[in-house]
């Protein structure tokens, strides 16, 4: 077979020196699961972030669930989530019995169109999970002026918005909770792994006793306890969400490079958005006045070779042409994804509440439409111009 060019991945973690040194700790003490590391790890998060609280769980996914569960969430109840975002942030309203009630999104940023939320809202709305997808916060201040003048909560599905801010403070103001990711396809990763911050220390306590089983007291306040030999008490039905401390010991090296990487994936970014500048086949993700993108993904909008405005009437044949050039790019080793999906188009939901691709135009806009960049902290010049070779021509994809 003849030497192609080197792959270009969508996205690579960021491992060093660090990360094998620290994640020698555990095994040296013995202590693996929730423990030291996970405790230093959580308190780095919350320091970075500005939060009073941070909860490691096991997942972006547990962790929504386990907010929500807290939160009291149950059959009967609705919450607004948009309709553009991982399948996850619908589930974790499901996992409770509740109803996720879909909004469209702003194809601006990809987050709730804050205009359409109001119109949503029944006597059985509780709350509002906005969405800061790719790395730009959702319209938060809009939607925490919302919720409190209607009563509700509003929590932040944080999966990728690490390093996400608004108005110079970092993303998740005004939210009961955000909950973030440590996927390997977000800024920082422990493998699998999620983060919950808040400010509400009720919540907080409660969050810290349901991830591990409902228990009065963890196993590492029982170690530095007298009578560790008594099981504490159980006086909620929990869950077991916790998340190890060989991860905690990775999420400890994480956070320390975390800068760099969020400037890397900046600078990667800034150089996307020069060269795409003069190409009209796609639009740049955009930024609003006072935002700070933290890049989890890079984002563009497909819109044909000449550059037409997208919409329904001619959204089956850029559709088509945006999958081809996918498959084009794929095919030469340059990986690229669709952003995220139409959550209300998959089959569990538009099954189960009777929704049309044509409920919500601009997630479905978005859903077939969208092209994910390779991105990285360290992705060379050479690459990002491969890259925007094929957006340069796409009709010769077709
Ligand atoms: C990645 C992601 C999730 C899921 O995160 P996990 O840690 O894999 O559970 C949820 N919501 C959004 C918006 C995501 O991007």
């Amino acid at each position: 077979m003849p030497e192609g060019p080197k792959p270009i991945p969508i996205t690579r973690p960021v491992f060093g020196e660090r990360e094998r040194e620290l994640l020698l700790k555990p095994l040296e003490t013995g202590w693996v699961v929730q423990g030291p590391y996970v405790a230093r790890f959580e308190k780095l998060f919350a320091a970075y972030v500005g939060a009073d609280h941070a909860l490691a769980v096991s997942s972006c996914t547990t962790g929504l669930h386990l907010v929500l569960h807290a939160l009291g969430l149950g059959p009967g109840d609705e919450v607004i989530v948009p309709s553009f975002t991982y399948v996850a942030t619908a589930n974790a309203v499901e996992y409770c019995g509740a109803r996720p009630v879909f909004c469209d999104i702003d194809l601006a940023t990809f987050n709730l169109d804050v205009a359409a939320v109001e119109a949503l809202i029944t006597p059985r709305t509780r709350g509002i999970v906005a969405v800061s997808l790719f790395g730009l916060a959702a319209d938060l201040p809009a939607l925490a002026e919302l919720a409190s003048r209607r009563g509700l909560f509003l929590m932040e599905d944080a999966a990728c918005a690490l390093g996400a801010s608004i108005a110079g403070r970092h993303t998740g103001q005004g939210c009961v909770a955000s909950v973030y990711s440590l996927h390997p396809r977000k800024a920082i990763t422990t493998g699998e792994g999620g983060m919950i911050t808040t400010g509400d220390a009720a919540l907080a306590d409660l969050i810290g006793k349901l991830r591990n089983h409902g228990a009065e007291a963890t196993d590492l306040e029982r170690h530095h306890q007298q009578g560790g030999s008594l099981l504490p008490a159980f006086n909620l039905l929990g869950f077991n969400y916790r998340l190890t401390d060989l991860q905690g010991a990775l999420g400890v090296a994480q956070m320390e490079r975390l800068e760099d990487i969020l400037a890397g994936r900046r600078a990667g970014a800034a150089a996307y958005d020069q060269m795409l500048a003069q190409v009209p086949a796609v639009a740049p993700p955009q930024v609003p006045a006072g935002y700070g993108h933290a890049y989890q993904s890079y984002v563009a909008l497909y819109r044909g070779a000449q550059g037409q405005e997208p919409g329904l009437d001619n959204l089956e044949e850029l559709n088509r042409q945006r999958n081809r050039l996918m498959a084009a790019m794929e095919r030469d080793g340059v990986t690229v994804r669709q952003g995220t999906h139409a959550v209300h188009t998959l089959g569990y939901y538009a099954g189960k509440y009777g929704l049309r691709p044509n409920d919500f135009p601009h997630s479905l806009l978005a859903d077939r439409l969208s092209i994910t960049l390779p991105l990285f902290a360290g992705i060379s010049p050479d690459d990002q111009a491969r890259v925007v070779a094929y957006l340069r021509h796409p009709e010769r994809y077709f």
